[in-house]
């Protein structure tokens, strides 16, 4: 999907774009400049001001107010709210930086990239060919697992009331 998204919610920028998702996201844009881009790109607008989002609703722009205040309730009530999957693969992912698509890249174009251990230990790399940051499903995979399947258990929760 394509989202906008305000200025508060920076964390759930970067697990929409590992999701695949295409966010614009900047802290400089102003409310009017949110709406405008929203309206224009067709963009949901995802938001944690009231007052903002009222003014899309008034304005026709599709907006939602994030009720959650961590990012397990955050990605339940999005992948509610909008049917999204709950999982993150690379294959898919855009880059949590800057949003552009990531490609899959042979193990000795980044060598000189990350550290010797990490080589060692992982075989699939990702890159951003805009930023030029590697990713890979390193150690901190499993927290990220442990977030998703909480999310996932939110879900669940909330479909059964
Ligand atoms: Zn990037």
């Amino acid at each position: 999907m394509n989202f906008i998204v305000d200025g508060m919610l920076g964390t759930l920028v970067r697990w929409l774009r590992m999701m695949g998702h295409d966010v614009k996201y900047s802290t400089e844009l102003k409310d009017i400049e949110l709406l405008l881009i929203a309206k224009t790109e067709k963009r949901v607008l995802l938001t944690r001001d009231l007052a903002l989002f009222q003014q899309a609703t008034v304005k026709g722009v599709e907006a939602y107010y994030v009720e959650g205040t961590n990012e397990p309730e955050r990605l339940s009530e999005l992948a509610k709210r909008f049917n999204i999957a709950l999982t993150i693969d690379l294959e898919n992912s855009r880059c949590p930086k800057c949003n552009t698509k990531l490609s899959a890249v042979p193990k000795q174009e980044i060598a000189d990239k990350v550290e010797k251990n990490t080589l060692k230990h992982y075989d699939d790399f990702w890159l951003c060919p805009n930023c030029g940051h590697v990713y890979w499903q390193g150690a901190h995979w499993a927290k990220i697992r442990t977030t998703l399947k909480e999310a996932e258990e939110k879900l669940e929760k909330k479909v059964e009331v």
